[in-house]
């Protein structure tokens, strides 16, 4: 894949002439490629997308295709989503589509929809300095630490392109003539290959702290490296996450690790130390116990094959495993000090969900699954005869039942229980599931046998002791 893309990157600058330095992109050098010197082609663009840029030309405004999608598709890579960036006014973007609405509080934005697909619409934004805000702080607002809290200054198509966050995320398409608008450098470093924030790195991490887990995700999902200056600044600023609302931090930790490229992004979050403010529980049990990430790294590279094969991923199961060190860290903690088993497990599922809402805020539709297949894999090990076919029809036993196999397949003793309900789910003859029935009952199973205690008959009504 890296290959078919690098080739196209050097097809497509055979055609450009001259290239620019390696330096930090400046405000003067726009560089336009025309048709004949790129190969994004409407052929691949949302016809949705298209019938919204045409509608905003048609009534006189600027509007370009903007964001992830040109960058994908400049790598023949399948966009997820197109945006577009345009001079008109969210009101105005509203008055021209009847099927459309403005959401977002930070940012004023339009969301044009047609079905399942949804459009973003946003309105050309200026950068704008924390000095500035005492002048209008009805336009913008930044935190005592930087960080933009409010940001509605609408500036021209070269200010949107400057207060982006990555130059290869800052390249405009217009459908007009089909030419690419680059103001930051963008193509240049597409064909370097290289993740550059635009501006200052350290201002511009310090306004929106999420932007350095977002130069791991495209370095991670592109195979890009971090330019030397977009890289410096990160481990020391890692801290800032921490005053990211969690719930947005739940939704960057799925693209982070649902979207492909998980494993390699899992060591670029932990070189970069990253990691820590995303999962401080699991981070610190891994210090203790390092071979413990075995769990962590299968579950990534499983999830990574799933989503090349187009297979679903659910983020019960994916917290489950990255939050499994942590769980069995808590645990053995509650155990030493001499609570059962059982209530060990119990307790220490809730903390560390409790500990880990706090970073990521996961939603209760999430948690609950999350917990129930943490408390499967004790019944799936212990295999009672009598609570098979019960375990079977729980819905969440596909995933508590990959669980198991995935902690096995990472070095745990699970006493051949994988294997044996893999047997029992494949056998579909009835004297095949009563071998293995058989097996279960003849297995030496102490622990099973000292619970058994034989019932007290019941009292009659009416009779005396
Ligand atoms: P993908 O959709 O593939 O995850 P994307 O680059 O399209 O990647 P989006 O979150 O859809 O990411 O954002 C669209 C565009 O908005 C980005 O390409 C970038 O230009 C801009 N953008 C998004 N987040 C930020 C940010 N935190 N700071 C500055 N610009 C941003
Ligand atoms: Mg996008």
């Amino acid at each position: 894949m890296k290959d078919k893309r690098t080739g196209f990157i050097h097809r497509l600058f055979s055609y450009v002439v001259g290239k620019q330095s390696d330096t930090q992109p400046s405000a003067s050098k726009l560089r336009i490629l025309s048709r004949d010197q790129h190969t994004v082609s409407s052929r691949h663009i949302s016809d949705n997308a298209l019938k919204v840029l045409c509608r905003l030309n048609s009534h006189g405004y600027q509007a370009y295709l903007v964001g992830g999608c040109i960058r994908d598709l400049m790598l023949d890579l399948h966009p997820k989503d197109f945006d577009i960036a345009t001079d008109a006014t969210p009101e105005k973007i509203r008055s021209l589509f009847r099927n459309s609405r403005i959401i977002g509080r930070r940012f004023k934005l339009i969301h044009v929809v047609f079905g399942r697909e949804v459009i973003e619409v946003a309105t050309f934004r200026a950068s704008h300095h924390a000095e500035n805000d005492e002048h209008d702080s009805s336009v913008s607002h930044h935190s005592k630490k930087g960080r933009i809290l409010r940001d509605n200054v609408y500036g021209t198509i070269e200010d949107d392109a400057f207060r982006r966050d990555f130059t290869i995320n800052s390249l405009y398409y217009t459908i007009s003539d089909s030419s690419i608008h680059d103001f930051c450098g963008g193509v240049q470093d597409m064909e370097d290959q290289l993740i550059r924030l635009i501006g200052d790195p350290v201002i511009r991490y310090r306004e929106d702290p999420v932007r350095m887990l977002r130069a791991i995700r495209f370095a991670a999902k592109l195979n890009f490296q971090l330019a030397d200056d977009t890289a410096a600044p990160i481990s020391q600023l890692a801290h800032l996450l921490k005053d990211i609302p969690s719930a947005r931090l739940f939704d960057e930790s799925l693209k982070l690790f649902l979207s492909g490229g998980a494993e390699n992004t899992y060591y670029l979050l932990r070189d970069y130390q990253l990691f820590d403010s995303l999962f401080p529980a699991t981070h610190a049990s891994l210090k203790d116990a390092p071979d413990r990430q075995q769990i962590i790294v299968n579950a990534l590279r499983n999830t990574d094959l799933r989503i090349e094969a187009d297979k679903p991923v659910t983020p019960a199961f994916f917290y489950a495993a990255m939050l499994w060190p942590a769980l069995i860290c808590l645990c053995e903690r509650y155990e030493k000090d001499g609570v059962p088993p059982a209530s060990a497990l119990q307790q220490a599922a809730t903390e560390v969900i409790a500990q880990q809402c706090k970073q990521t805020a996961i939603p209760r539709r999430f948690t609950i699954p999350l917990r129930e297949i943490w408390e499967m894999q004790s019944r799936l090990e212990r295999r009672q005869p009598r609570r098979i076919d019960e375990l079977l029809s729980r819905p969440v036993f596909r995933a508590a039942y990959d669980f198991l196999l995935l902690r096995e397949q990472s070095g745990e003793q699970a006493s051949g229980a994988g294997q044996w309900w893999t047997d029992y789910q494949e056998s579909s003859q009835d004297d095949e599931h009563q071998v293995l029935m058989e097996q279960l009952h003849s297995r030496s199973a102490p622990s099973d046998k000292r619970k058994r205690r034989r019932r007290r008959p019941r009292k009659r009504p009416g009779t005396t002791v």
